[in-house]
């Protein structure tokens, strides 16, 4: 099966000639439930809108379940429903129109339309306000309308901007639940979050982007592992005797007389101590090496690179 999303060195250069992507490879499986997370301005719309062709590439090639976009967009952006970062409304449009207007774009029949509007209404928890002005709903509801919108023609994966930006906390609850039955049905979720949390709490697998460059990708477990945990080294009076082991510990001799480990959250230091001690081993020195997602993080909080 071909990947839900396959970007590869997806470069973009604005007209002012700012470069906001410098050559991104992504890759997602269909069925996976996918954080872009990264700091403001770091290129996670920029994504988006060349994915949905909102914004047009500089260089690079985009796939949305195997098609390439260059190729046959009309045929990829079938596969795809997109719930941009900014509402884009007709705000005097009522909310039922809304969605049958978008799935005129996509040649459904107007019962079939009406059908899936009142579905997905529900679904989302909005189903009293099918004949109401969009200016009428709060930002929650207009938020879970667009979603509506971009699920009216079914599309294998679902792609949203920052869906919880000024959804308040009892509405991004009911908002992650839908996401997660949704995924659990078998649809691709795409999402882009400035939020960790909330790609700790939904998502399988992340990328991390940064001044438009993918710092690191993997799954969210992973990830969060190394975050937790810090790695020491260990100067030894001796040249270490081979073979020592402390359970739970992955020691790693790097010197003759430097021993590197990790300590994970909750875990205790004076187990190594002890077990070194009782094999004869004195340690001089402790020092903390640098983790390197931690200063990535850093890095990423203080909008350096
Ligand atoms: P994010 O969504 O991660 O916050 P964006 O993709 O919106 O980031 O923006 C990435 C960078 O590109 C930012 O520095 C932003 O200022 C810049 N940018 C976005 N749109 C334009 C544009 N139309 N012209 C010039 N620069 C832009
Ligand atoms: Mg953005």
């Amino acid at each position: 099966m071909p990947a839900a999303l396959e970007i590869s060195s997806l470069k973009k250069t604005y007209a002012n000639g700012f470069e906001a992507l410098k050559g991104i490879d992504l890759n997602v499986q269909e069925g996976d439930f996918y954080a872009l997370l990264g700091p403001n301005g770091a290129g996670k719309s920029t994504t988006i809108g060349i994915i949905s062709s909102l914004v047009s590439k500089s260089s690079g090639t985009v796939r949305i379940c195997g098609i390439d976009i260059d190729d046959d967009f009309s045929r990829a952006k079938k596969q795809i429903g997109i719930v941009p970062q900014e509402f884009n409304f007709n705000v005097f449009e009522n909310v039922e129109d809304v969605l049958i207007h978008q799935a005129g774009y996509y040649g459904l029949s107007i019962g079939l339309a009406r059908e899936r509007a009142v579905y997905y209404l529900e679904k989302l928890g909005i189903a009293d306000k099918q004949h109401v002005q969009m200016r009428t709903l709060s930002g929650g509801m207009k938020r879970r309308l667009m979603i509506a919108r971009a699920l009216i023609h079914e599309p294998r994966v679902l792609i949203l901007d920052e869906p919880t930006a000024g959804v308040d906390i009892e509405m991004r609850r009911s908002m992650y639940e839908f996401l997660r039955k949704t995924n659990e049905e078998g649809r691709t979720i795409i999402l882009t979050t400035h939020y960790l949390e909330e790609a700790e709490m939904l998502c399988r697998n992340v990328a991390i982007i940064n001044h438009g460059k993918i710092v690191t990708e993997g799954t969210i477990k992973d990830l969060l592992r190394d975050l937790n945990s810090e790695t020491f080294l260990l100067d030894t009076q001796d040249v270490l005797p081979p073979g020592i082991e402390v359970p739970g510990f992955a020691l790693r001799q790097v010197e003759p007389r430097c021993l590197e480990f990790d300590l994970a959250k909750g875990q205790d230091l004076t187990q190594v101590f002890t077990a070194l001690s009782s094999a004869g081993v004195t340690v001089v020195s402790m020092r903390n090496k640098e983790n390197r997602l931690e200063r990535m993080f850093v890095n990423i909080l203080e909008g350096s690179s």
